[in-house]
């Protein structure tokens, strides 16, 4: 509804309004905060806490994992690089303490080929977010989950003061020795006033990826789809129907078979084995989900014409 002055004529809204001034609670004062609890965040965390500092992370989702959870990311690339014609693995430290217990719940996979040259890890999302968790409260590391960054009060023009967070409780202040920005988006490196560049500085940024899930594929079947969704791809744009930025499929096992995802640039697939213990019910069927039957004789794929791996 547009609202109108007396005389008919339309009502300019003003472009913004002044937020009266407030005292904001503190919620701590740390020597160390990250803001973000991606990879970058979870690292520079349990870093800080391995140096005696007394650390918090501030995250907006209400789990870590960054990317690699939030946006079912699913694989870690990077790991691994060529090194002298052989695949070594070249990337240890706090990394391998987060596969380890990754490895432990039983949510990694070993490291397939994609794209016919790069070396992956897959993992399963609830594993990562499980031994995320673990790896912090081992290091004793505050978490403040469901906080989202939002501004910093400044000492003077190169010191922060405090980082603003909004949280359920309302605005909340956090002091630190040092601040750490781990956003993904330099969000916290920009509010104090930082330079930066965003993308290529022509106007170009990392193309997005669309991921989606797929349950119940037949993993030998799909190996190698990496190749044929590409010429798809190809086919697709030159009837003229699509047009892809990038034409080009990541395809790689789950280890859980019920938590698969995919995407035109990147795809999973499950593996051939029983559901994982992180995907399913305490107390069901570890085939087939059935929660009435935990041992279940009537599970279709305990059957003998059950296909296995299907
Ligand atoms: C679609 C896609 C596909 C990718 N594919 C792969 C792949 O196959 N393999 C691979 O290794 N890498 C892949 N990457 C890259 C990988 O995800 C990134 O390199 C990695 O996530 C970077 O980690 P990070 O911790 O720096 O940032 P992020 O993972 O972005 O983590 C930043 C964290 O900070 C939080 N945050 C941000 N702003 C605020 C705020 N203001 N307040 C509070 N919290 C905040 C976010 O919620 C997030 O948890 C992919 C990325 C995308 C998006």
């Amino acid at each position: 509804m547009i609202a109108r002055q007396r005389s008919g004529k339309p009502k300019l809204r003003p472009k913004s309004i002044e937020e009266p001034a407030r005292q904001i609670p503190l919620y701590g004062e740390y020597e160390v905060v990250v803001l973000g609890g991606g990879p970058a965040g979870i690292a520079a965390a349990v870093a800080s806490a391995r140096a005696g500092r007394r650390t918090l992370l501030i995250e907006r989702y209400g789990f870590l994992g960054g990317m690699g959870t939030a946006a079912g990311v699913t694989n870690f690339c990077g790991l691994h690089a060529n090194v002298h014609g052989e695949m070594h693995r070249v990337v240890q430290g706090i990394a391998s303490d987060l596969l380890d217990r990754i490895d432990r719940l039983d949510g990694l996979n070993a490291p397939h080929l994609i794209l016919g040259k790069i070396l992956a890890q897959a993992y399963d999302t609830a594993a990562y977010k499980i031994a995320a968790d673990d790896l912090l409260a081992a290091h004793k590391v505050d978490i403040l989950f469901h906080a989202l960054g939002a501004g910093v009060a400044m000492h003077d023009a190169t010191r922060i003061n405090a980082l603003m967070v909004e949280t359920r409780a309302g605005r909340q202040a956090v002091r630190a020795d040092v601040f750490i920005d781990c956003s993904g988006d330099g969000d916290l490196a920009a509010w104090t006033g930082a330079r930066f560049e965003v993308g290529d500085n022509a106007g170009s940024m990392l193309y997005p990826s669309m991921m989606f899930r797929l349950n119940g594929i037949d993993p030998e079947k799909a190996g190698d789809a990496w190749r044929t969704i590409p010429a798809l791809m190809e086919q697709a744009e030159a009837s003229g129907t699509h047009h892809f930025p990038r034409k080009a499929a990541i395809v790689r096992p789950q280890r859980s078979q019920i938590s698969t995802a995919s995407s035109p640039t990147i795809s999973r697939v499950a593996r051939s084995r029983a559901a994982a213990r992180l995907s399913r019910p305490l107390n069901s069927c570890a085939r087939c989900r059935d929660l009435k039957n935990p041992t279940s004789s009537t599970c279709r794929r305990n059957s003998a014409s059950a296909k296995p791996g299907a």
